[in-house]
C-alpha cells in the first residue's frame, strides 16, 4: 500500500531529509586520505543527535552503525571499519535519520583526493542520472518511466544498473511502497499521484551489473570488482512535480563545487 502525505507531512519530512543533508555536508568537510570510516559513522551520528533526530540506519534490520560506507567495489549497505580512506578511492556514504517520527534517507559518493577519469566520471553520470530519474517522477507517469529513464542514461555509458537493490517509498518507515528499480519499462508499475514520497537511488557499475554479498550479511561489491557509485534523493510529488526535500548544497558548499543541478526540483 502506498502511504500518500498531506503537505504537512510532506514539510516534516523536508526537515527529516535536511537532516541527513546537513550530515553529510559535514562528513564532505572531513574526507579526506586517512580517515577512517569508523571515525566519519561518530561524527554523523553525534551531529544527528544534535538535531534533535536519532539514526535512521542504526539497529534498522539490525544493522550496527549510523552510516553505510561503502568504498570503490562496494555497491552498497557497507559497515563502517578502521581501515584509513587512501587517496584515489570513492565512497558511497548513505545515511538515514528519523524526526518527528518521519525518515530521511540520502546517499552521496565521494572522491577521496584525486581520482582517476574514469571513476570521475562515474560519479558525474551516476549523479546526472538521478536528476534523470526524478524528473520523470510527476503525477501520471508511472514506476517503470523513472527506471527506464535511468537504465537507458546510464547503460548508454556502457554502466551496469543494478538489479537486486532499488529505491522506495519513505515515510513514517524506511522503506515503503512503491519500490523503485533503477531500470525498467516505460509506462509499467504503479502511477504516481499527489503527495507521494519516494527515495530515488541509482546505484551504478562501472563495469557489470551484477552484485554479490560479503559474508557479512550486508556488504555488497560488484562481481567484477570494479567501481560503483551511489546517489540518492527523496523527492515529493507537489501539484504534480517533482519536489525534492534532501540537497546537496552542503556538501556542494563543503566542496567547493557550484552547481544549479537541484533548481528545476525546488520551490523552497
Ligand atoms: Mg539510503
Ligand atoms: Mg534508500
Amino acid at each position: 500500500m502506498i502511504n500518500i502525505k498531506t503537505l504537512e507531512e510532506i514539510e516534516l519530512m523536508r526537515e527529516s531529509a535536511l537532516v541527513v543533508s546537513r550530515t553529510l555536508g559535514e562528513i564532505a568537510k572531513v574526507i579526506k586520505p586517512g580517515v577512517t570510516t569508523l571515525e566519519l559513522d561518530k561524527i554523523a551520528e553525534e551531529y544527528i543527535r544534535d538535531q534533535g533526530a536519532v539514526p535512521g540506519f542504526l539497529g534498522l534490520y539490525d544493522f550496527p552503525n549510523t552510516l553505510c560506507m561503502s568504498p570503490n567495489e562496494q555497491v552498497v549497505h557497507g559497515i563502517p571499519n578502521d581501515e584509513p580512506l587512501k587517496e584515489g578511492d570513492i565512497i558511497s556514504v548513505d545515511c538515514g535519520a528519523l524526526k518527528n517520527g518521519f525518515y530521511g534517507d540520502h546517499a552521496y559518493t565521494f572522491a577521496v583526493g584525486e581520482i582517476d577519469p574514469e571513476t570521475k566520471k562515474l560519479l558525474e553520470i551516476t549523479k546526472e542520472s538521478l536528476y534523470v530519474g526524478i524528473r520523470q517522477f510527476r503525477a501520471g507517469n508511472r514506476v517503470g518511466d523513472v527506471g527506464f529513464a535511468i537504465q537507458q542514461f546510464t547503460e548508454a555509458h556502457g554502466y551496469g544498473v543494478v538489479r537486486e537493490l532499488v529505491g522506495h517509498g519513505i515515510g513514517r518507515e524506511m522503506h515503503e511502497d512503491p519500490e523503485m528499480p533503477n531500470y525498467g519499462r516505460r509506462g509499467k508499475g504503479k502511477k504516481f499521484v499527489e503527495g507521494m514520497v519516494v527515495a530515488i537511488e541509482p546505484m551504478i557499475n562501472m563495469g557489470t551489473h551484477r552484485i554479490k554479498q560479503y559474508s557479512d550479511g550486508w556488504t555488497i561489491k560488484t562481481a567484477d570488482m570494479k567501481p560503483s557509485a551511489h546517489f540518492e534523493h527523496d523527492v515529493a510529488i507537489v501539484k504534480g512535480k517533482p519536489e525534492l526535500l534532501s540537497t546537496f548544497r552542503y556538501i556542494n558548499e563543503a566542496l567547493g563545487i557550484e552547481t544549479d543541478e537541484e533548481l528545476e526540483f525546488r520551490t523552497k
